[in-house]
């Protein structure tokens, strides 16, 4: 079975257009979505109703909590608060309640698929660094996790974390040389690792062999659209760089 992994779609339907667009040209058997459908972006609610109509399963994000009253945004930045009741005023009650109903994480076979993190993942906290990973390995016991939200794809590897745990960026992931791994999809609608090219994953659940992809949307029509909308224009500016 051949799964798609999405993630931080955060409200840009071109990226997310683009992205299923990208899957219908290469087969995949399920999509699964890792959280953030909103924030940021000009389209909620379009984006909301498209990852319910085409994904299997959904994950809760930080910024689909906060826009439900789920979680506090005071600890969010003005731009991202902003953005949060930009959106909460521009979804139905129906996509409201889709939205608080979304669980925590679930499992795609023994893959654990979470937002931010396997430890503590109601508080969201950022895998950036190993030494983020680390505490992650340490304290759940789990072996592979699949996460979004810091919107740079990369892999975390360890045999045993009290040694070492190691970062690769390499977009060909490959779960059967044993050791756990923590492995971040990228962002679909906001990109933050300097390439504006939205990001997904392919998992292919037979060679166990998980692939990130880039793919190239209409970036000045999001932006456009960010502007028009009225939302803050760096919300914008930053999809151009991908930052
Ligand atoms: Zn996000």
């Amino acid at each position: 079975m051949r799964v798609g992994i999405l993630s931080d779609v955060h409200a840009n339907t071109e990226a997310l257009l683009a992205v299923l667009s990208d899957l219908e040209a290469s087969p995949v058997d399920r999509i699964v979505c890792l959280g953030d459908c909103v924030g940021y972006g000009a389209d909620p609610g379009p984006c909301l109703d498209l990852l319910f109509e085409r994904c299997d399963v959904i994950v809760a994000g930080n910024h689909d909590r906060a826009v439900v009253g789920m979680l506090d945004a005071a600890s969010f930045n003005a731009l991202a608060r902003f953005a949060v009741t930009y959106s909460a005023d521009r979804l139905s009650r129906a996509q409201l309640q889709r939205l608080r109903d979304l669980p925590l994480e679930s499992y795609l076979e023994d893959l654990l698929l979470v937002h931010a993190s396997p430890f503590q993942p109601e508080q969201f906290p950022y895998l950036q660094y190993p030494e983020d990973a680390r505490v992650a390995f340490q304290n759940r016991d789990f072996s592979i996790a699949i996460c979004g939200h810091t919107h740079v794809p990369l892999t975390f590897h360890t045999d045993d974390p009290a040694h070492a745990v190691r970062v690769s960026l390499n977009p060909q992931v490959d779960l059967t040389q044993g050791g756990r791994y923590i492995v971040n999809v990228g962002s679909v609608g906001q990109p933050r690792d300097r390439d504006p090219r939205a990001s997904y994953a392919i998992f292919d659940t037979a060679s166990r062999r998980l692939s990130l992809h880039r793919v190239e949307y209409d970036v000045e029509s999001a932006f456009a659209k960010i502007e028009a909308a009225g939302l803050p224009q760096a919300l914008g500016r930053r999809l151009l760089v991908g930052v």
